[in-house]
């Protein structure tokens, strides 16, 4: 039986599923193999104005562990990803990637770079060609880079399938005789083909059922384990990203505004932002007599950036200070920073 027949009911997504090995965020100790730092991109907008998409972004991905980055639509998370991946390149900054700034590489060199990280996108059936079978779509990067003939393809897309618990046979399917979360194991037995260092999952987990997105977290952690892969996985479901991430950063408006342990995000997130999200979150447990937590108003146009805090129209406990002075990032605890004036 297939993975997805055999889900359990309607998982519940709340603050109390862990599927991390590790119980501790604390990522000292652990070799960082990816590091942003001052990374900014802008892209022009109408009427001579600049669209601030990402602003003096600095994280870092260690070996073998799962950064998570969370934040709203159009918060700036996919902008930056898809500088990991080399789609955009930053306005000012440098992504240091193996002892290498990735986004000065050119040419060949660049082309072997793109081996090391691969993505999983959202929409995998709109990610395929509809017209190509399994076989082909998994072993598609492996035939670009020349690094398996044609007789051997049959043997390599079945291993790849069965490192993401698919059936052999299916290597003959169109993405279109399989259910979404088995194209999404797809998606990922593709992105293993090129044995990456770094798997970017932007929202690779929205578009799916909640037991499935369960099933395909699961088998992340798995293959994490395995094959010590580091995963920065980008979501808006601050519920899904702290069940599994070893740290996890907030984004909002292009800004980082708060980093913190994901084993630490259910009890102890410091910013009024983070913790407006987390009062958000929905949970058949809740106690439906209260007002459902909602955060105010709407984010201003990353266009028209106030001067201040960007999340000061939001917030309940904004000060004078807030729309005069934009707060930078502090070290309140260990792997634990907020961008506050409170702090
Ligand atoms: Fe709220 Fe001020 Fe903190 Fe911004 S800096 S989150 S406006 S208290």
């Amino acid at each position: 039986m297939s993975p997805e027949k055999n889900e359990s009911t309607a998982a519940e997504k709340t603050l109390t599923n862990d599927v991390r090995e590790e119980k501790t965020g604390n990522e000292t100790g652990h070799e960082a193999i990816l590091t942003a730092s001052h990374v900014t991109k802008q892209f022009p907008a109408s009427g001579g104005r600049t669209l601030k998409a990402c602003n003096d972004i600095n994280l870092t991905v260690y070996r073998g562990r799962t950064l998570g980055i969370v934040g709203e639509s159009g918060c700036g998370k996919s902008t930056f990803v898809k500088m990991i991946v080399q789609m955009f390149q930053p306005t000012e900054g440098q992504i240091l990637f193996d002892g290498k700034d990735i986004t000065k590489l050119k040419g060949e060199e660049l082309r072997q770079s793109r081996k090391k990280i691969q993505m999983v996108f959202q929409d995998p059936a709109a990610a395929f060609s509809p017209k190509m079978k399994i076989i082909d779509i998994i072993t598609e990067p492996l035939m670009n880079f020349k690094l398996i003939k044609r007789s051997e393809r049959e043997a390599k897309a079945k291993e790849l399938l069965r490192m993401v618990e698919l059936p052999e046979d299916f290597i003959y399917r169109y993405p279109h005789n399989m259910s979404g979360g088995q194209r999404q194991r797809v998606g990922i037995a593709r992105a293993l083909a090129l044995e990456p260092e770094i798997i970017v999952c932007d929202e690779a987990t929205s578009a799916l059922d909640v037991s499935v997105q369960d099933r395909i977290i699961e088998l992340l952690v798995k293959l994490q384990k395995e094959k010590g892969i580091s995963f920065v996985f980008i979501c808006h479901d601050m519920a899904l990203v702290q069940s599994f991430a070893h740290q996890v950063a907030v984004m909002y408006l292009g800004n980082i505004v708060e980093t913190l342990p994901g084993n630490e995000v259910a009890t102890n997130a410091q910013h009024p932002y983070t913790q407006a999200m987390l009062g958000a979150i929905f949970s058949t447990k809740m106690d439906f007599t209260k007002k459902i937590e909602s955060i105010e108003s709407e984010a201003p146009s990353p266009v028209d950036t106030p001067p201040g805090c960007p999340f000061q129209n939001r917030c309940d406990r904004c000060m004078e200070i807030c729309k005069k002075e934009k707060p930078s990032l502090k070290t309140i605890g260990k792997g634990h920073e907020v961008a506050c004036h409170l702090f």
